[in-house]
């Protein structure tokens, strides 16, 4: 039997046994890109279908692919990567130039929220003054939360401002690559030294793939030095702090640490929502705003997982001709979302109340005196990280409070806690009282 045909079998038997709507949500664009020595690969067309399939399937897919072929197997699921396609052939995904820049990654779709401001306002200080302010410019998180996204928007941003200067954007992986291949094939690395030396901006992606790999490292200090020397700006990205990236040798650690190093969070409710209203505008689907809600409340991972779920959204109501609804999106994704300890937005004024003896009534008030702003401060900043509720809804719960106040005070203990070590144990002490409760 051809893959193909294999597959088609796997998924007409899967038919028999689950609903049409998870065949069509979930296995939609899947296909057994190979099936060697009883280990199936399965290619998926997202992240989010990859993730789903893994953790529901593939108990069932083994047993499925068993009895089709006759021996034992083992699935493994991988994301198929997108090419960008020469221009006859269809509309271009994203395009590359030699700089190594997608135009399609910039700052005008690059939606903003407190989890991540602080990362776009550097990236646009470096984009006004490279080289200059915060050099290098070091930027970490989670996977899927737009680091990626933001190095190629400091590129492009500075390309359009500056059509000479002289950009490259480059995977770690791609560095060290093209390092080996330069030692490798005898000639001098002169020409890879010229490459990654004479940029005027250099954007680094994933710079943890440096680990271990000591030929890489040392050639990278080195271009670094010469950048740096030369006043060219280094943007680098990576899933750690530069001080938790095990196997990096300590020099880098230090160059890494000289600049600004910002993280970017999880993405909260607004930002998921916000970010969700962006990207169906872009594919031109009309879903109401509660919709989008219901799926931003399911998927409370990273974007790209949002992404994901949102054209796996698009695909299912387009094959199954029914209307949005909050109520659809919560049957298709029921199973996503991790589950959350239930804490309700009063477990969470109670015990700030408790904890700081201050009446329920007062912390709800107009009263603006000082031992009341802060305990009320702390109580929006866990209504917002332990309650994931919207900022609106915060300022509801606290007495009827105007969102921007509500801003004004996350920020405020979120730039508080990282110098604050009192506050820091005051958090954590209703934290704990909080999630003890519930759990
Ligand atoms: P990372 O490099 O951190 O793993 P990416 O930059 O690849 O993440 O982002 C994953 C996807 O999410 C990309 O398609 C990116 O465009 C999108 N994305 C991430 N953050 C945002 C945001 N704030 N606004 C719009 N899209 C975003
Ligand atoms: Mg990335």
């Amino acid at each position: 039997m051809y893959k193909q045909e294999i597959w088609k079998n796997v998924l007409s038997s899967l038919e028999t046994e689950l609903s049409k709507a998870t065949i069509a949500t979930f296995f939609a664009g899947t296909e057994l890109s190979s099936l060697e020595n009883g280990m199936a690969k399965i290619l998926c067309p997202n992240h989010l279908s990859a993730d789903y399939l893994r953790n529901h399937y593939s108990q069932k897919l083994k047993e499925t692919l068993q009895t089709l072929t006759s021996q034992p197997c083992t699935t493994a699921f991988e994301v198929r990567q997108i090419v960008s396609r020469p221009q006859e052939l269809g509309p271009i995904f994203r395009t590359k130039s030699h700089d190594g820049l997608f135009s399609s990654y910039n700052f005008k779709n690059f939606v903003v929220g407190l989890s991540n401001q602080l990362a776009v306002s550097v990236a646009q200080a470096v984009v006004e003054r490279p080289g200059e302010l915060h050099n290098p410019f070091f930027l970490y998180s989670g996977v899927g939360l737009g680091k990626t996204h933001l190095l190629h928007a400091v590129g492009n941003a500075i390309k359009t401002a500056n059509q000479e200067a002289r950009i490259l954007y480059c995977p770690a992986e791609r560095f060290t690559n093209e390092l080996i291949q330069a030692i490798q094939s005898g000639r001098s690395t002169a020409i890879f030294r010229r490459k990654f030396r004479s940029v005027d901006i250099l954007l680094v992606d994933d710079v943890q793939f440096l680990a271990g790999r000591e030929a890489s490292q040392e050639e990278f200090f080195n271009t670094f030095n010469e950048l740096y020397l030369a006043g060219s700006q280094v943007v680098l990205a990576s899933d750690r702090n530069p001080s938790e990236i095990s196997k990096l040798e300590a020099r880098l650690v230090s160059r890494f640490s000289g600049g600004m190093v910002i993280d970017i969070q999880q993405p909260d409710l607004d930002l998921r929502l916000a970010i969700l209203r962006q990207k169906a505008a872009e594919e031109g689907a009309a879903l109401q705003d509660e919709v989008l809600l219901s799926l931003a409340e399911q998927i409370s991972g990273n974007i790209r997982q949002l992404e994901g779920a949102l054209h796996q959204l698009l695909t299912f109501l387009s094959s199954q001709k029914i209307s949005p609804s909050k109520e659809a999106v919560k049957s298709i994704f029921k199973d996503f979302s991790p589950p959350k300890p239930c804490v309700t937005p009063e477990d969470i004024i109670c015990a700030v109340s408790r904890l700081f003896g201050i009446d329920l009534g007062v912390l709800r008030s107009a009263k603006r005196s000082k031992d009341i702003v802060l305990p009320r401060q702390i109580a929006a900043y866990l209504l917002r990280s332990l309650g994931d509720l919207s900022l609106k809804k915060i300022g509801e719960v606290l007495g009827g409070r105007d969102h921007t106040t509500i801003i004004y005070a996350l920020e405020k203990i979120e730039r508080e806690l990282t110098q604050n070590p009192i506050l820091r144990n005051q958090v954590e002490a209703a934290r704990g009282e909080i999630l003890g409760k519930t759990s």
